[in-house]
């Protein structure tokens, strides 16, 4: 049996701001990117904000407009990095075998031989004490299921999921609690009624594979806590992307489009969550025969922002999509990233 600890910073960026000015303690402070006046972009929310609404990738005007008194600092990227690397060091010394899946958040496989549970609760108490930083830590026999189970016991959480207890413990979950159960997804997942993810566990598996293929057996293993992905080495984003198939090939310019819209919001939700802007945008178009094309444009000053990133996508769909031709995938991605940390042209001055 596996063990896995999946560890997640709590509102990362936010919480070393504080750190290194006490002052912010227990106040709505948002850490921005890009100019509030024209295209800012909350990286993060401390948990104050957030309790007026405030989430990452939300544009900043929207975020002043529901939470007027938050404290706005820009991003400095270099100075969560060094935190980030200290708490990786922790991690580290606690086992060999870590995946770092992005600056906050990481899983580890714990040896069979060890308890996982007190080797998990060590860590959260050294990177409280050492660091000064809030951590959530789920402990589980796979990362999927240590990943969703981190997720409901934020912040400062900490909960094991005993082996055996994996389908118990997501059953009563709703759907999107699932990785990868994206709106696309859930949308044609209505047609079993699946609410929970017990609803999808229960959903016959055969009519998954009907519409989903490949995608259907994923889903229903997700459902039954089953997972048995390797953690692997990781490597710093050169870029950030997403793609997807689509069940069937299609000419429906609004059902690619909605899928289009779909992937830019997650992309530009995880550029905001590492805190980088792109200077370039690329769509990938994938045609019935597996004919592949790239075509992409560069930003006149770089972005994190969803509407953005989507303009240009959807600039590039049509000047370069062959309409008579179905499509098979179509991909998003940013490249070109830089570090947003400038404060200097961020203006944040309300
Ligand atoms: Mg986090």
């Amino acid at each position: 049996m596996r063990q896995i600890i999946h560890l997640d910073l709590d509102a990362f960026y936010a919480a070393v701001e504080v750190l290194l000015n006490p002052e912010l303690k227990d106040k709505p402070l948002i850490v921005a990117m890009g100019n509030p006046r024209g295209r800012g972009v909350v990286s993060t929310a401390s948990y104050e904000a957030r309790r007026f609404g405030v989430h990452s990738a939300m544009p900043l005007f929207e975020a002043a407009r529901l939470c007027p008194q938050a404290i706005i600092v820009p991003v400095r990227h270099h100075v969560y990095s060094e935190y980030s690397r200290r708490v990786m060091a922790i991690l580290r010394e606690a086992s060999p075998l870590v995946e770092q899946v992005s600056i906050d958040e990481a899983y580890a496989e714990i040896e069979p031989a060890r308890d996982a549970a007190s080797v998990a609760r060590d860590i959260q108490a050294r990177i409280k004490s050492e660091i000064g930083l809030d951590c959530t830590i789920a402990v589980a026999t796979n990362k999927l299921v240590s990943k969703v189970a981190c997720n409901t016991v934020k912040p400062r959480g900490f909960i094991v999921i005993a082996p055996g207890e994996e389908e118990k413990f997501l059953a009563p979950l709703p759907i999107e609690k699932l990785p990868g159960a994206g709106k696309v997804t859930r949308t044609k997942l209505t047609r079993w009624n699946v609410k929970t993810i017990g609803d999808l566990a229960n959903a016959p598996v055969a009519e998954l594979r009907a519409e989903f293929g490949k995608w259907g057996l994923y889903l229903h293993q997700a459902a039954l806590g089953q997972d048995d992905s390797p953690l692997v080495a990781e490597s710093k984003p050169k870029s950030i992307s997403e793609e997807n198939t689509f069940e069937r090939d299609t000419r429906d310019a609004a059902q690619i489009e909605k899928l289009l819209d779909e992937m830019c919001d997650g992309v530009s939700r995880e550029l905001a969550r590492e805190g980088f802007l792109a200077r370039t945008v690329v769509l990938k178009l994938r045609y019935g025969d597996f004919t592949t094309i790239t075509r992409q444009t560069t930003l006149s000053s770089p972005t994190a922002h969803a509407a953005e990133i989507r303009a240009c996508a959807l600039r590039l769909l049509r000047a370069y999509w062959d309409r008579r031709r179905a499509l098979r995938l179509v991909g998003i991605g940013a490249h070109n990233l830089i570090e947003a940390t400038s404060a200097r042209q961020m203006e944040l001055k309300w």
